[in-house]
């Protein structure tokens, strides 16, 4: 369904109905990737990623409120500057919000923004610079879990080669718990990376099952291009043959190698150690 501006400028709108034209595009937004991209608007569940939203300053379309949330200061506060940036705000039911985002007990703000993506040429490498680069990561949990942990190592952003997971599911959004909105996102193939990382003038570290390097033995000075592998097939031949390094995490058990979050939160702690403070 098409938005009209002229209905959202600065409204409220109470919905009951389940049936009603803008709960219906919102949980599409929530069901299908490609609503998601023909609208280039995502949900995201709950007042922390609303404030978080709020204050990075991404577009807000819909900031759909329950009961509860409109007796909360925080939550009123938060539709006050989504509806004076032309939001609009809707008073919905608790079984509404359940509805929209398929859960029996939903968060009591849920909103509707604009996606933001970058490209290869926005990133500028600077010394303290730490980009996270994913090949064709799958798992919406996994690319969640590493925008959060990125987030909090002060990494600058992720870059997602070929075909990924989509960033803005519901899924992974739920999984950054408000990152997504801190964490900018560059989408492109491996063949724009491959030309991009010719003029890095720090590592580009890849991980590989492969790697005959301790990932400890890395020096991490200057600004870095941490690679990080699919989750069934790793790192592709042709983005681990453009790494400067290809290091291994070293293992003692039996397991074949680690989850690839967990594996880029170990990288990420050394990476970022000079930048880590209590
Ligand atoms: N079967 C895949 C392979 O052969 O590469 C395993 C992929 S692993 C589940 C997903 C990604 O996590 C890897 O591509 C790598 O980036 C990272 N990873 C997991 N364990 C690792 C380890 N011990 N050392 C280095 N990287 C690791």
């Amino acid at each position: 369904m098409e938005f009209n501006p002229n209905q959202r400028q600065g409204a409220v709108k109470q919905i009951t109905s389940h049936s009603n034209p803008i709960v219906k595009e919102i949980k599409g937004l929530v069901a299908q990737r490609k609503h998601r991209r023909d609208s280039g608007l995502f949900v995201a569940e709950g007042l922390k990623l609303a404030t978080d939203a709020l204050e990075a300053g991404w577009g807000v379309r819909y900031l759909a409120l329950g009961p509860e949330a409109r007796e909360n200061k925080t939550a009123l506060d938060a539709a006050a500057k989504a509806k004076a940036r032309g939001a609009l705000i809707l008073e919905v039911s608790n079984a509404v919000l359940g509805a929209i985002t398929r859960r029996d007990n939903p968060q009591m703000v849920v909103g509707v923004y604009e996606q933001q993506t970058l490209s290869l040429a926005d990133i500028t490498p600077e010394n303290s610079t730490t980009w996270i680069v994913l090949d064709r990561v799958r798992d919406p949990g996994n690319l969640g879990t590493i925008m959060r942990t990125g987030d909090a190592v002060g990494a600058s952003g992720v870059v997602l080669i070929d075909d990924t997971t989509d960033p803005f599911a519901v899924e992974c959004v739920r999984a950054t718990m408000g990152s997504l909105f801190h964490m900018p996102i560059v989408r492109c193939s491996s063949d724009e990376f491959i030309s991009f990382r010719k003029n890095w003038p720090g590592p580009v570290v890849g991980t590989h099952l492969r790697g005959t390097k301790d990932y400890r033995a890395v020096q991490y000075k200057e600004p870095v291009l941490l690679m990080m592998g699919n989750e069934q097939a790793g790192l592709s031949d042709k983005l681990a043959d453009a790494c400067s390094d290809l290091v291994k995490i070293p293992q003692a058990g039996q397991a074949d190698s680690m989850n690839l979050a967990v594996a880029t939160a170990v990288m990420l702690y050394e990476v970022r150690r000079d930048y880590l403070k209590l």
